[in-house]
């Protein structure tokens, strides 16, 4: 069997040895005679697996008391409605930062039900900078300020945590949650889909200071109260039960990687290692001001277009996949994950530089 290093923005490489488990455990959870995919998720052995899961994460991420950690499904932009619904609480309006594709999308869903102000808009850029902190301009009687501080498209990522005051700051952190030690304490909210670093796609985490809850706005869909979750434990109705066990893998994986610092000093390197290779070279370049590069999504184009296929398939052939940038930036984009190797780096980075001395 070959593995390929997979440098998909999501669904994302998972850990080799997270995968080997769950072959492991397929047909017999622990003796349980089934898989986890078989069983009720009120019974006991998948009350064990969810609430070890929790643990975990609330370790990684040294999660206060006063949050509550819930399991949904419906995916990060289920939260760009979530978010208002359940924050609005009576205010008039919403602050955001727009920073990329995916602040641009939970604006335009935010708009549906508030006024949006916009503390920062970075489309003149095309993306490819972030705002200083002292220029944004907050507004003390916003609901909430939402941003994503790591924007996958465009591989745009603040580095700093934005200070709405006592303002209740909403994050977007689907491509960059777990990526690095995080201060919850900074945020009222934390939303992220799996399917880049938690697990498999159809879980949504989501992380909610306890005096937010309880202020959805009335005749929503029920399915869409934080409260109603927070409350039935995140089994009101039936979770992801598979992608809740797998994230509960991935979280045991990271404890073995030295937690969130250990895994921290890998998730540099590789970046460091790939950012290196980028600049040093005419044929390639990345276009995001070097002091908000993203750890996570590196976005590159060739200096020549008319190579792109050439060199994607050169990549496919050597086992290195999914390197097409997205739609609406073209060129390349590598996203390196918690589960990327740096030795899948190393092996794109060794291609990238025999391409560009054949073809360059
Ligand atoms: N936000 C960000 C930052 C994302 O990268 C994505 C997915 N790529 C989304 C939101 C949307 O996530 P989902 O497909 O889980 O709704």
């Amino acid at each position: 069997m070959t593995r390929v290093y997979n440098f998909s923005a999501g669904p994302a490489i998972l850990p080799s040895e997270v995968l080997q488990r769950a072959r492991d455990e397929m047909l017999d959870w622990n003796g349980s005679g089934m898989s986890v995919m078989e069983m009720s998720h009120r019974g006991m052995e998948f009350m064990s697996i969810a609430v070890k899961a929790e643990t975990d994460l609330r370790a990684l991420l040294a999660i206060p008391d006063n949050y509550r950690v819930l399991f949904l499904q419906g995916g990060a932009s289920s939260q760009f409605s979530m978010v208002p619904i359940n924050l609005l609480a009576g205010k008039t309006g919403a602050d955001y930062l727009l920073t990329g594709d995916w602040s641009k999308k939970a604006v335009s869903e935010a708009k549906r039900f508030t006024k949006v102000n916009l503390v920062a808009d970075t489309t003149a850029s095309k993306f490819t900078t972030v705002p200083t902190a002292e220029s944004l301009k907050f507004d003390p009687n916003a609901a909430y300020c939402h941003y994503t501080p790591n924007e996958t498209i465009v591989g745009v990522e603040f580095p700093y945590i934005p200070d709405s005051g006592p303002v209740p700051l909403v994050a977007d952190m689907s491509s960059t949650i777990l990526s690095r030690p995080l201060d919850v304490s900074k945020f009222g909210v934390i939303y992220a889909g799996a399917q880049k670093n938690i697990g498999p796609a159809g879980l949504t985490i989501v992380i909610v200071r306890e005096d937010l809850l309880g202020k959805a706005l009335p005749n929503m869909p029920v399915m869409f109260d934080y409260k109603i979750h927070a409350d039935n434990e995140s089994m009101y109705n039936t979770p992801p039960t598979y992608a809740w066990y797998l994230a509960g893998l991935v979280f045991e994986w990271l404890q073995q990687q030295g937690g969130l610092e250990g895994m921290a000093k890998i998730n540099q390197a590789k970046a460091e290692t790939l950012y290196a290779a980028i600049d040093k070279s005419d044929f390639y370049s990345n276009p995001v001001e070097k002091s908000c590069r993203s750890l996570m999504n590196v976005p590159f184009v060739l200096a020549n277009a008319e190579l792109d296929s050439a060199f994607l398939a050169g990549a496919d052939k050597n086992g290195l996949t999914t390197l097409k940038g997205h739609r609406s930036v073209g060129g390349m984009r590598a996203s390196i994950y918690n589960a990327m190797p740096l030795a899948g780096v190393q092996a794109l980075v060794d291609y990238m530089a025999e391409f560009e001395r054949t073809q360059g």
